[in-house]
């Protein structure tokens, strides 16, 4: 008996039968803009091989006003239709189901042609959009309906109509953005009037069994945001107007409040679609930080939802549904929500991938085949890099070792997993320890392996990782290491951090949270960041009420910029907003003169002071940690020098992850 018999049930549409509940969501991951049709079709058929129920894919735009950026994929000639015909052919031989997401960007389109509801800007575009008269919104509606047909021809077996997010057709919903007098804005019945026609005439031109899915917003977390009750309006009328599932979205993309970052409590925002099951007769769809078959089932079982909607996780393991069926969830690669490859990527115009599975979105490239000699290879390090490498080389047939002079894996994973909203980490090193185990490698922690116990084998990596850095400031030897202080080091009220990069902000935010971590504890992150009731208040955004900050923290940078800069680009906000709300005082622009029993004296603006504080904490870079590699070298053996071994500046788990796999894909 399976553990997950609700994720894993069939779900009957009338016309069409999905073969489990769950749902992959849709995700702009670049490769349609790449022009390889063969690589995106591959990247879906590898997730129908995995399992998936039914897929949607990234935003296609109906027409060139619509789209996110100039030049964004859509489905606009006969060629982008023989294209598109390519992946829906493939993900059919494979046995799967897709929908074509139609995502119409309204004012978040990147381009001075972009058109809304009223001429209001949003704060994340420097675009000012155009009014829609009478006969533009009927050209945009039937742009929508081409789509859709044009979906239909290119082999699709339907598609989703993005309602969500803050897009196109939100942004008609609320008079955040709608001001119109006509008969597209002021009452609701007005307001909605766009997507429920949209939904209305997609129906009427679409064949019988077209799957028709609804993305709608159930809490919009803007200023005079729809209430409660108009989502239930809006979602019934969807319904009456011929929508055949409810997927739901959660916050517009302008919102302040993070929703799918690792730090958001998994499923944190699933009674919500719990609560609109009951107002509808339709398949219902649960999103937003789900990550893993239990959480999934959890919600199934309670009735909170008819499917789940995993985006993320099928970037880290395309097998997710496979591997819960095959009773092998411990081998699942965990999406940890960080969005440094995926999101972080597509915001910066690179190609999708996943920090945990660099084969993302590369499949037809990155490709672990079996070797073609099997040689005998040794890992120094059970960090990220040297992990991955260990993986990789074992999945090829090598004969691998680990050795690690820590008594656990993980390396600096460990201490991640130690911050407050990082507790994903915890599954990443867990699915790293079962999948070392599984593929048979002979690891050997607690051993520091030298140059001798390394003579003979075929292959050697070196993944020792980094050492910290010498900020070489007078006193040094009375502060504490980031590795003492999240290990537990005993610290007092008041506390200087030196270095804000990454460390330098867990390190704080480690700090600030005394050891409570909202992250597990739903209520109280709604709290922390002001999201109340839709039922309630309109859009859901009540007054953030932080709890109080365990002790005062300063996070200090030499650099004259705002700390924070470097951070993620979809994750940097949150981390900044999060010390802000506990008082933490972030400064750059900062000299570091001495540490002393008094505390820590600093220059900035050219006036010198005292920082009083019980302890000064050392966040201040890394280096490579090369001394095997050296001895090595120096013995005349080589080596391969991976992770921060191999270059510690702006290292972290991604680029770790990526140089071993890369590394053992071709050894
Ligand atoms: P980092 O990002 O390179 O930051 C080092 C900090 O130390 C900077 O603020 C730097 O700022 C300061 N610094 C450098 N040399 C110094 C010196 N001699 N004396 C005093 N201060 C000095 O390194 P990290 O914070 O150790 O993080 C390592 C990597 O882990 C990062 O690249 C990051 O990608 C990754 N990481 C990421 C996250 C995340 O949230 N995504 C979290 C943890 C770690 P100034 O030079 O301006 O003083
Ligand atoms: Fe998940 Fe991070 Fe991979 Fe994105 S990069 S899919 S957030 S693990």
């Amino acid at each position: 008996m399976t553990p997950f018999p609700h994720l894993l049930a069939p779900l009957d549409l009338g016309h069409v039968t999905l073969k489990n509940r769950v749902l992959m969501g849709s995700m702009h991951t670049g490769l349609e803009e790449t022009g390889d049709w063969n690589r995106v079709a591959e990247f879906y058929a590898t997730r129908v091989r995995g399992g998936v129920g039914l897929m949607v894919t990234g935003g296609m735009a109906p027409n060139r006003e619509g789209g996110v950026f100039p030049g964004a994929a859509g489905l606009f000639t006969p060629a982008d239709i023989e294209n598109h015909r390519i992946v829906t052919d493939r993900v059919h031989q494979a046995g799967g189901l897709i929908a074509m997401q139609i995502l119409h960007a309204g004012r978040y389109a990147y381009g001075k042609d972009c058109v809304s509801a009223s001429a209001v800007k949003s704060p994340i575009s420097p675009f000012v959009p155009r009014e829609l008269d009478e006969d533009g919104i009927e050209k945009q509606i039937a742009d929508i309906v081409a789509a859709a047909l044009r979906a239909q021809e290119a082999g699709y077996d339907g598609v989703e109509i993005m309602g969500s997010e803050g897009y196109f057709l939100n942004q008609f919903l609320v008079t955040h953005v709608n001001r119109r007098t006509d008969r597209w804005g002021g009452t609701y019945e007005n307001r909605m009037r766009l997507p429920v026609e949209v939904v209305r005439r997609v129906r009427a031109a679409v064949r019988p069994d077209f799957i028709l899915i609804y993305r709608i917003s159930l809490i919009d977390l803007v200023p005079d945001g729809s209430t409660w009750d108009e989502v239930v309006q809006l979602a019934q009328a969807v319904q009456a107007a011929g929508a055949s599932i409810l997927n739901t979205g959660i916050g517009w993309h302008e919102a302040r409040v993070p929703t799918i970052a690792t730090s958001v409590p998994r499923a944190g925002f699933a009674h919500l679609t719990a609560r609109l099951r009951g107002e509808v007769t339709i398949p219902v769809i649960a999103s937003n930080r789900i990550n893993a078959p239990d959480v999934a089932e959890g919600i199934l079982a309670s009735g909170g939802a008819d499917m789940v909607s995993m985006a993320r996780p099928f970037l880290a393991d395309p097998d997710f549904v496979a591997k819960a069926a095959a009773g092998r969830a411990d081998e699942i690669a965990p999406c940890i929500a960080c969005n440094q490859a995926c999101l972080d990527h597509t915001f910066s115009g690179r190609l999708t991938s996943c920090l945990v599975n660099p084969q993302a979105c590369h499949e037809t490239v990155l490709r672990y085949e079996p070797a073609g000699r099997i040689k005998s290879v040794a890992v120094v390090g059970a960090g990220p890099a040297g992990m991955m490498a260990a993986l990789v080389a074992a999945r090829r047939g090598h004969r691998v070792v680990i050795f690690d002079r820590s008594p656990r894996l993980g390396g600096q994973l460990n201490l991640a997993r130690r911050v407050p909203g990082k507790e994903e980490f915890d599954g990443l090193v867990a699915w790293f320890a079962a999948s070392v185990a599984k593929a048979g490698i002979d690891l050997r922690l607690g051993v520091q392996a030298d140059v001798a116990d390394l003579r003979g084998f075929d292959e050697v990596i070196v993944a020792t990782g980094v050492l910290p850095r010498d900020a070489g400031i007078a006193g040094q030897e009375l502060a504490l290491g980031y590795a003492e202080v999240l290990r537990g080091a005993a610290v007092g009220a008041r506390v200087a951090v030196i270095g804000a990069g990454g460390i330098g902000f867990d390190v704080a935010e480690f700090l600030v949270a005394g050891g409570h971590s909202a992250t597990i504890d739903a209520a109280l992150w709604r709290r922390e960041w002001g999201v109340g009731d839709p039922a309630d208040v309109a859009g859901g955004l009540v007054a953030p009420a932080p709890v109080p900050a365990a002790r005062q923290v300063w996070l200090l940078q030499r650099k004259p910029e705002k700390p924070g800069r470097g951070l993620g680009k979809t994750t940097g906000w949150i981390h900044r907003a999060a010390l802000q709300a506990k008082g933490v005082k972030m400064w750059g622009g900062v000299s570091y003169r001495e540490i002393s029993a008094r505390g820590l004296r600093i220059e900035r603006g050219g006036v010198e002071e005292w920082l009083e504080v019980d302890q000064v904490v050392l966040c201040a870079g890394q280096i490579p940690d090369r001394g095997l590699a050296d001895r090595l070298a120096a013995a005349g053996i080589a080596a391969h020098v991976i992770g921060g071994a191999d270059v510690a500046a702006e290292l972290d788990a991604k680029r770790a992850i990526d140089q071993g796999a890369r590394l053992a894909a071709g050894l």
